[in-house]
């Protein structure tokens, strides 16, 4: 991880240059469009959105706000197989919840009337033609990257007879595959794509929209260009796998006539370290029980990293801080995680929670009695203010593995005679051991310095260690789900032939602490607040299975790169 990402938090506004937004200033500077610069969002509505749609997500409505042009959303529902209104209305919550806000609302599927007129108007100028060859003809009518290809029997079809087929394709009297309708440009082209493209194609199936009263649904490449034309989009971002698809948009816009059409710019898609963003992976992940569903905190979705505690704002940050290049690149996690760090530092409240308590007996502290200390909610650095009381009493727990019987060298925290400094508290020293029979550890007797109240000694001895800790009689037990990567490896998809990224999966990737303790004071905090328990992590309840009386906690990040150590460590 690398300190020299910049912490900001105002992504959306922070004027920047990548390549695609010099294009934008010089579309500005120059007129072209003579219209403010417009961008859309075009997701399909068959999943939920991830953290590559965030991207281009900060992208498209990023310009829009830094130029002072437009952003629609819409909807590329083209396919009637998988979409659902239900992922319709999940997209638009997210888009609201990472901070943005459409010009317009559309919907591809609004536009198959003119979709279909654009098709009359090629196949009236021959532009088009009704092709009744099977897929697999069709196919191999292509050609290779080699050779050119053949053109079907059906190319030479007359204006009429086209004409006469497509009205009746739409009038849904012939079956699914009967005929299609391909755009007549040239079959020895150097671009497979434009080797005559499929424009239209019968599909007797119900659309969550336009119910059963559609049946020739147009090809994503002959919608999406079209789309963007229709609604007066000037550059239309894509990644950079439609590349050779902007041939077959330049010459859709062109034929249907649009003038100053919209241009396509390419750029490399977001691909992170550790987990997979596509949909279909995505939906494996839940299908196969591996999560939880789409809301699994470990889930790159936004749905998850909301469950999971992370901010918008540091998505948007994160955005930023990758940027937009023309060649691929993978994104290492610690980036990720970085900025999920780096917005919850300086506005979290600091509470004390023990993951893996062992008691601590303060032998010379009076039975029944309660010091009621102040302790800062925030350190120097952070410019907020506010404490809390914490309770401290005789018995108090600390975590495990701050206490070691026979400590190496560096080990500075607590052991038998060791002093160290019990937070906001007072410097305890570890007088006894108590095991049980089976020779574990069961209780530390420690005793405290009555002088050294708030965590100073008057007579300036030091201490190496402080630990967290929680009286025992005043701490409330909960759940922590300590999340993690949900791969083992930066590449899930780098795996042998015959396996796939299932088997990347971390096994670790959820760990249940079930008997942790938290100080009380949460118990007064709103349920979506956000903490740094002291020397662990971030951490907020989780929205749905948190109760008032079983407290449940999420991980949302760790303090520092607990991965990046684990590996070094084997
Ligand atoms: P997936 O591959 O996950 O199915 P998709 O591209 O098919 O994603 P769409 O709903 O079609 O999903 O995408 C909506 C928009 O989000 C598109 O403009 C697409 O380019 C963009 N997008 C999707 N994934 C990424 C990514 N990893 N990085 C950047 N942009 C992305
Ligand atoms: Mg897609």
């Amino acid at each position: 991880m690398s300190d020299t990402i910049p912490a900001d938090h105002n992504s959306a506004l922070a004027p920047r240059r990548d390549f695609i937004r010099e294009m934008v200033a010089d579309d500005v500077a120059n007129g072209h469009f003579g219209r403010a610069p417009a961008t859309r969002f075009p997701p399909e509505p068959n999943g939920f959105l991830h953290m590559g749609h965030a991207k281009s997500i900060c992208l498209n409505f990023g310009i829009a706000k830094e130029f002072g042009g437009t952003c629609n959303l819409r909807f590329d529902d083209t396919n009637p197989a998988t979409e659902d209104v239900k992922y319709v209305e999940a997209i638009k919550r997210d888009i609201e919840w990472l901070g943005f806000q459409w010009d317009a609302e559309y919907y591809a599927s609004d536009y198959f009337e003119k979709l279909y007129d654009i098709a009359e108007g090629l196949v009236r100028r021959d532009k088009a033609y009704v092709d009744s060859q099977t897929e697999q003809q069709i196919r191999e009518g292509r050609g290779t990257v080699t050779t050119p290809g053949t053109p079907s029997v059906y190319r030479a079809r007359s204006v009429e007879e086209n004409l006469e087929l497509l009205r009746r394709m739409r009038a849904g009297e012939f079956p699914d595959g009967a005929h299609v309708l391909r755009a007549k440009i040239d079959l020895a082209h150097p671009n497979m794509i434009m080797r005559d493209p499929l424009l239209l194609r019968i599909r007797h199936a119900h659309h969550y929209r336009r119910g059963n009263d559609w049946c020739i649904y147009p090809l994503y490449d002959f919608a999406h260009g079209l789309s963007d034309a229709i609604e007066g989009i000037t550059r239309s971002l894509c990644t950079l796998e439609f590349k050779d698809s902007r041939d077959i948009y330049d010459w859709l816009v062109e034929e249907a006539g649009f003038v100053k059409p919209p241009t396509q710019i390419e750029f490399a898609r977001l691909e992170l370290d550790y987990t997979v963003l596509s949909k279909r992976k995505l939906l494996r992940l839940v299908n196969d029980g591996h999560v939880s569903g789409w809301d699994d905190p470990r889930m790159p979705t936004m749905a998850g990293l909301r469950r999971r505690g992370v901010r918008p704002d540091a998505i948007r940050a994160f955005a930023d801080a990758v940027g937009v290049t023309r060649n691929k690149q993978r994104v290492e996690i610690g980036m990720f995680e970085h900025s999920i760090r780096d917005d919850l530092n300086m506005i979290v409240p600091r509470v004390l929670c023990v993951m893996n308590p062992i008691k601590v007996v303060l032998t010379n502290f009076p039975e029944g009695e309660v010091d009621e200390l102040d302790a800062s909610y925030y350190p120097h650095d952070v410019p907020l203010t506010g404490s809390r009381k914490v309770p401290f009493t005789r018995e108090l727990y600390i975590d495990r593995d701050d206490f070691m019987e026979d400590p190496p060298k560096k080990f500075f925290r607590l052991a038998p005679g060791r002093e160290v400094r019990l937070r906001y508290a007072y410097f305890i020293t570890c007088q006894d051991v108590i095991k049980n029979d089976a020779g574990e550890i069961v209780e530390l007797r420690c005793t405290y310095d009555p002088a050294t109240r708030g965590g100073d000694s008057p007579d300036g001895r030091k201490v190496q260690g402080t630990l967290h800790w929680v009286s025992a009689s005043h701490a409330v037990e909960c759940e922590v789900r300590v999340y993690d990567r949900l791969f083992a490896q930066p590449d899930p998809d780098d795996v042998p032939d015959d396996q796939d990224f299932l088997t990347a999966i971390n096994p670790q990737s959820l760990v249940r602490v079930t008997e942790a303790k938290i100080e009380p004071s949460v118990l007064r905090d709103a349920a979506d607040t956000r903490y740094q328990f002291e020397r662990v992590g971030y951490f907020w309840r989780d929205p749905d299975d948190s109760r008032e009386d079983a407290l449940v906690f999420n991980r949302i990040v760790g303090l520092r790169d607990s991965w990046a150590k684990q590996v070094t460590k084997k």
